[in-house]
């Protein structure tokens, strides 16, 4: 599933035009997170599918943040405090795919197809704009790519529909983005770690998460303190000189995803 969680630090592919036809094979709907908008990931939750929570964080100054992705990456997150600092968090809930989805049949359809998330209508396009399409990053196989009408010609979206989604994607990321830290925090979820270097990952149970995002108050009080999971012992350094509250021991109660560097 398209999402800024993938292709991360890899080399850009150039491409003037690039056909896509979908042959239904069903590789996107398996062992993908699929993130949702918060309306979705409140049905999918209620509906007894298993969420994961996924969190980046950076300074608006940064570390963590690329200079050229300042308003895409500003727009979508919320301001926290970290020790003496505050840092900027982007919040994830994506459906917790490990293995097929939950909603794929036996002949790989989509269960809730005219329901399906707005990520599953998009894929393989990115959601990120500072993430080119790259055919190679993505699951279809090689004949998806080979005839069809033209997804991109000359770097541009070639379907109006699709980037209509796409907006509506990142709409939602930024409306959404207060009331998923209000979550985080009801679900005792604090720890970050600094976008480029890794996520954080936490897996609440479905009734938490279906009871958190029911009853969530958008407009409560989102400043509790937060600390960033930083591995890397001269990172975890420069980001303490900041001001920031780290943690480097192993996680305990969440994971950390570290992101390769080059
Ligand atoms: S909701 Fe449907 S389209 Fe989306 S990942 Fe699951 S099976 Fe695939
Ligand atoms: S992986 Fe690509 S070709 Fe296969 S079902 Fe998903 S979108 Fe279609």
């Amino acid at each position: 599933m398209p999402s800024d969680l993938s292709a991360k630090k890899k080399p850009e592919t150039v491409s003037l035009s690039t056909p896509f036809n979908c042959v239904g094979c069903g590789k996107c709907c398996t062992d993908h997170h699929v993130p949702l908008t918060l309306a979705e990931a409140g049905r999918w939750s209620a509906s007894g599918g298993q969420l994961i929570v996924l969190l980046e964080a950076f300074f608006e100054q940064g570390p963590g943040l690329p200079e050229d992705q300042r308003e895409h990456a500003l727009r979508r997150s919320f301001a926290v405090p970290c020790g003496d600092s505050q840092i900027h968090l982007a919040v994830t809930f994506a459906a917790y795919n490990v293995g097929p989805c939950r909603n794929l049949d036996a002949d790989y359809r989509c269960r809730i197809y005219t329901e399906r998330p707005l990520v599953c209508r998009i894929y393989p396009m990115e959601i990120n704009p500072h993430i080119p399409l790259r055919p190679e990053a993505k699951d279809c196989p090689p004949e998806a790519w080979q005839d069809g009408p033209l997804l991109i010609h000359r770097d541009q979206l070639q379907d109006p529909e699709l980037a209509t989604l796409i907006e509506r994607s990142r709409q939602a990321d930024r409306e959404d983005i207060r009331a998923k830290v209000a979550i985080c925090q009801q679900l005792g979820i604090d720890a970050s770690a600094l976008k480029g270097n890794g996520f954080t990952a936490y897996l609440p149970t479905v009734e938490a998460m279906a009871k958190a995002i029911r009853e969530v108050d958008a407009s409560a009080d989102t400043g509790s303190a937060w600390r960033l999971h930083v591995a890397d012992p001269l990172l975890a350094e420069h980001l303490r000189m900041l001001g920031a509250q780290v943690n480097s021991e192993p996680a305990t109660y969440y994971s950390f995803i570290a992101l390769q560097a080059g």
